[in-house]
């Protein structure tokens, strides 16, 4: 921490305890040089707890591994957008566009495989070593991934994904050209043939059971990306679990806030003097200190709860058809994700398997112009966010009631409402938005 300690109030030596401890403030002189003063002084006892304290609230809002995870899977969306780009584009070329490109998606999938398997590792290790393997908290997080397993598709195939990258090497994924019916469009997949897939690795039986009910083309791309949004879900449930630890010592520092005495300082700071004495001279000046910052006191505060995993989860709406608004074909599957999409009175909300997923928010994008992606442990938070602010909303779980979406279509507000609590970001399927 950078800072003057001759600015310490040390009008001599003999009244300077060998140690104090306390709230410190940083303030600028009119000269420019920073000061530093014990703004408020507490006993060891109080100082202690209070440090432990700051610890839980700081946590929070450390950097974590599910940014990296978010970071990596950008880099993988985004190098597919550009080899989709240039192959759509390259002509004659495309064969050895195609061939180059895939490549490098190939490394980027592993880099992001790594670096959710380290976010998997991380947060169970914080959670077992913080509150121990039979915490409710530690537990809260089993749930959590039991139920991605449990419900996710994509989730599935991603884990065991990592480890037959390990095993088996580079999947047998490539890049190619397909006709959408629906607009005529040639939109670029990445694809890996089911027979081809299901020989690569010895998939557990459930792995194998999903890629046998897929195409005999299989979008792969779209299967990561389905298991995205499980991914954003479990980093919420570490984040809650920690806000939820940080309450009370965030109450318990907002008090010592309040205690503080008014001025401007810079910045302040939990922070213990400890001072070496020889002989009449202090001799050495030493200080520990941590950034006492009441905007994240105030933050952890105010942070909305994230809900665990749903005790039920909504069925898929199933194989939608995209000019008719009817199924094509019932889906026996629950929804793993919730397609978020505006209408004239609100906000529909409406639950989708892995598979389905990309064609409802298609669907969405097409007749009501835009759609989003959230988690289904979301659906009850949503419906009561949006009441609370004053919007309408409703659940869709029927082909009837998707035709009755379109009719409002002429009537649409504006999207303008974050859908997403603080941090949930929504992934974006590359081909999505050009239809
Ligand atoms: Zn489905």
């Amino acid at each position: 921490m950078p800072c003057n300690v001759e600015a310490l109030p040390t009008s001599s030596a003999d009244d300077l305890p060998s140690e104090n401890q306390g709230v410190l403030a940083l303030s600028l002189s009119e000269d420019g040089t920073t000061q530093v003063s014990m703004a408020l002084e507490l006993e060891m006892d109080r100082y202690t707890a209070l440090d432990a304290s700051l610890r839980r609230v700081t946590r929070v809002f450390e950097r974590s591994e599910a940014q990296l995870v978010r970071a990596s899977f950008d880099v993988l969306s985004s190098t597919f957008s550009y080899h989709s780009h240039v192959m759509s584009h390259s002509g004659k070329g495309a064969r050895a566009t195609a061939a180059a490109g895939t490549d490098a998606i190939a490394a980027q999938i592993f880099g992001w495989l790594s670096s959710s398997r380290l976010f998997l590792d991380h947060s169970r290790r914080l959670l077992s070593q913080t509150f121990g393997r039979e915490s409710a908290e530690f537990h809260r997080f089993e749930a959590a991934t039991n139920w991605c397993y449990d419900n996710s598709i994509s989730y599935r195939f991603v884990d065991q994904l990592r480890n037959a990258f390990q095993h088996a090497g580079v999947p047998p994924i490539s890049i190619n050209g397909t006709l959408d019916e629906s607009d005529g469009k040639t939109v670029l997949r990445l694809i890996a043939r089911r027979d081809q897939l299901l020989d690569y690795y010895q998939w557990k039986r459930v792995v194998r059971e999903d890629l046998s009910r897929l195409d005999e083309d299989i979008d792969v791309y779209e299967l990561l990306v389905g298991s995205v949004v499980q991914y954003e879900f479990l980093a919420a449930q570490v984040r809650d679990v920690l806000r939820v630890d940080a309450l009370a010592p965030a109450r318990m520092l907002k008090e010592l806030l309040s205690e503080v005495p008014g001025g401007e300082p810079v910045a302040l700071y939990l922070g213990r003097i400890h001072v070496e004495r020889r002989g009449e001279e202090h001799e050495k000046l030493s200080m520990t200190t941590s950034p006492l910052v009441a905007g994240q006191v105030e933050s952890v505060l105010g942070m909305p709860a994230i809900p665990g995993p749903p005790a039920e989860t909504p069925p898929c709406i199933g194989d939608l058809i995209a000019g008719t608004d009817t199924r094509q074909s019932d889906c026996p599957l629950t929804s793993s994700n919730l397609i978020s999409t505006p209408h004239a009175e609100g906000v529909a909300l409406i639950p989708t398997c892995d598979l389905h997923q990309r064609q409802v928010a298609k669907w969405a994008v097409q007749n009501l112009g835009a759609a989003g992606l959230l988690h289904p442990s979301l659906l009850d938070y949503m419906v009561a966010g949006l009441a609370a602010a004053g919007h309408n909303s409703s659940t869709v779980r029927s082909p009837e009631e998707v035709h009755a979406l379109r009719r409002t279509r002429e009537q649409l507000p504006p999207l303008g409402l974050d859908l997403s609590p603080s941090g949930w970001k929504v992934p974006q399927h590359p081909d999505l938005g050009d239809s």
